[in-house]
């Protein structure tokens, strides 16, 4: 279960300030040095080209958005996103704008919106920029989004369209097959707008017809090819409830969400950027028609982030919730933010983490241990240290009355850090019996085990050597108690320590003064490295193994200590006092991770 005694480790260097380069800081270095953008007014609040040209100047040198879809929790692939724009705006001096992309009204709940605000603040971001806050809700845009949509109809580049899905589908044509037009896109002008109102007026039903740009259904791009922009969809949604009956489509939504914010960069992953003449052939002719402010906004792709042993699709993540392969959306093994929360990641872990990863032109695939090295280099540093015994056997010292006297303990002492003596010392105490990890006797040592065995001689850590002479089992042959006779004047930090050699130490605690708690032990969630990869459902993936909760036993000084308390439990890993279910008087710690990436080996 655990490796060799600890070894102390060297402090880990603070993180180099200076950020690697990649192709979107050289841009907006570039675009900022060329001014492009600072001509932008700012109206005070998100709008449209008048609204932006009674403000001053835009303050923002560049602003950039973070977009969610209240639809879901976010995971470690949106930290990715979040870490990089709110990064990038607070590099340039610009600010970042967490806008909620709610237009669809069938998914969308307060409860995700609410979940959404809490983790990235918790992951160290805000929205503030002279002095005002740029939460927005693309759902405020509806009227504008309508009127845009009444102007592309008036200039001839919109139609209703009233094909069946099937029709429309078919006829969109595919890389080897031009479109075809829909018999509807010669109508006049002055008809679709008066069908487009019956639309928004609720005068058809959910599906009847949709609005759709008019550009060139032979382009070799099929998003090119009259894509939707609005549908009808009689639902109530969560910030205008029963306002519109008509919804406007992602594709559209977007762009127009971006400018209205006056966005300079707006980042999105790969699979968008076949989008991109889309979102610039809708802008241009918006700002054409005196709509929107220039410049436009302009989409930059970045490769998705894709984490090994973990899936990182809300809807696969929404499964394994609904369907209780893990206790909800903050199971300490999701790689949900909220999960990783409870799992006891630190925040600056996972900007580190955004950080190491870059941004680059294709998706990549990090293996797990590079989260969990991120974390053991925030956490090595800082966390105080202390003992526990997870899998607990006695070991009983049978000459301890002897040598010291009946009741006698031994007061002992630990740093809490060893780097960091401002932390101060642990204070514990030896007595007859302690608590050693099952593992750290065998009767039949193997060749290298260097822990308690008949004869062997080994350092209780912090106190002192003892010698095994052997050991007792229960009816079922079960190792019940390991034997051992303590080795007088030889405690730790006496001049005796060092006149006998052992060579293994092992951490214990005392049966007089442990505090008993709960331990779990996670292990990755899947037991394979891209577990919604290849022909196998995920759900067959999962690691049977991955969440283990035993009782242990742990130093004196750990009563009462609060939840969200981190620290490394010598030898065993780094934990945490569980957000939930810790108390005072009945601890409960989560593993973080071990030591040292040991998987598969
Ligand atoms: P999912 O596929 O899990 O539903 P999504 O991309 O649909 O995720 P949104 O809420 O629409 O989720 O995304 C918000 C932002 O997070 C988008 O800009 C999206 O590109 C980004 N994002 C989501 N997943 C990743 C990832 N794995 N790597 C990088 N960015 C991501
Ligand atoms: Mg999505």
């Amino acid at each position: 279960m655990h490796a060799a005694p600890a070894t102390p480790v060297a402090p880990v260097a603070p993180e180099a300030p200076a950020k690697p380069a990649n192709f979107l800081r050289t841009l907006i270095e570039r675009e900022l040095a060329e001014q492009v953008y600072s001509q932008r007014r700012w109206g005070g609040s998100p709008g449209d080209a008048a609204h932006h040209a009674g403000g001053p100047v835009d303050p923002a040198p560049l602003r950039l958005r973070f977009p969610p879809e209240p639809n879901g929790h976010l995971h470690i692939g949106h930290a990715k996103s979040i870490c990089l724009n709110f990064g990038l705006a607070r590099d340039f001096g610009g600010v970042c704008h967490l806008r909620f992309d709610d237009t669809n009204p069938d998914r969308e709940e307060q409860e995700y919106v609410d979940a959404i605000i809490e983790m990235v603040r918790w992951l160290g971001w805000d929205w503030g920029f002279a002095g005002s806050q740029h939460l927005y809700y693309a759902s405020n845009y509806f009227n504008f989004m309508y009127r845009a949509a009444e102007h592309l109809v008036e200039r001839g580049l919109a139609y209703v369209d009233e094909q069946s899905a099937e029709a429309m589908r078919a006829h969109r044509g595919d890389f080897g097959r031009v479109g075809v037009d829909s018999p509807w896109r010669g109508r006049s002008a002055a008809d679709n707008l008066a069908r487009l109102r019956e639309m928004r007026d609720g005068h058809h039903a959910d599906g009847a017809m949709v609005l759709r740009a008019k550009i060139d259904m032979a382009s070799p791009n099929i998003n090119l090819r009259d894509p939707a922009l609005y549908r009808i969809k009689h639902a109530q949604h969560h910030n205008t409830g029963g306002r519109w009956c008509i919804y406007p489509l992602y594709a559209y939504a977007h762009p127009i969400e971006d400018a209205l914010e006056n966005i300079s960069h707006s980042i999105c992953t790969l699979e968008f950027e076949d989008q991109r003449p889309w979102y610039d052939w809708l802008l241009a002719r918006l700002a054409e028609g005196g709509l929107l402010q220039t410049p436009l906004p302009k989409q930059h792709e970045f490769g998705r982030l894709n984490l090994s042993y973990v899936v990182t699709s809300k809807r696969k993540l929404r499964a394994l919730v609904e369907e209780g392969h893990v206790q909800g959306w903050d199971d300490p093994r999701m790689p949900t933010l909220a999960g990783l929360r409870r799992r006891g990641y630190t925040p600056a872990a996972i900007r580190k983490f955004a950080d190491d990863t870059g941004a680059s032109k294709s998706n990549i695939w990090v293996d797990y241990a590079v989260l969990e090295g991120a974390l053991r280099a925030d956490l090595e540093p800082q966390v105080p240290r202390a003992m526990a015994v997870v899998d607990p056997v006695k070991l009983k010292l049978s000459n301890w009355q002897e040598v010291f006297g009946d009741g006698h303990l031994e007061p002992c002492s630990a740093p809490a850090h060893p780097q960091l003596p401002a932390l101060g010392q642990r204070q514990f105490s030896l007595g007859p019996e302690v608590w050693i990890e099952r593992d750290d006797f065998a009767a039949q040592p193997a060749k290298g085990f260097f822990r308690l065995f008949p004869g062997n001689k080994v350092r209780l850590k912090y106190g002192m050597v003892v010698q095994c002479t052997g050991s007792q089992t229960d009816a079922n042959g079960r190792l019940s108690a390991v034997l051992a006779v303590v080795v007088p004047d030889t405690k730790s930090g006496t001049a005796g320590a060092d006149a006998v050699k052992v060579k293994g130490t092992i951490t214990w605690v005392g049966v007089h003064d442990a505090v008993a708690a709960r331990v779990r032990l996670f292990d990755r969630l899947f037991s394979a490295e891209k577990p919604d990869q290849g022909e196998a459902d995920f759900r067959d993936l999962l690691n049977p193994g991955s969440k283990l909760e035993v009782s242990a036993f742990v130093e004196p000084g750990l009563a009462a200590l609060p939840a969200e308390s981190r620290l490394q439990f010598e030898r065993l890993g780094y934990f945490i006092a569980d957000r939930h279910d810790h108390q005072a008087d009945a601890p409960v710690f989560n593993r973080i991770t071990s030591l040292r990436d040991s998987w598969g080996k």
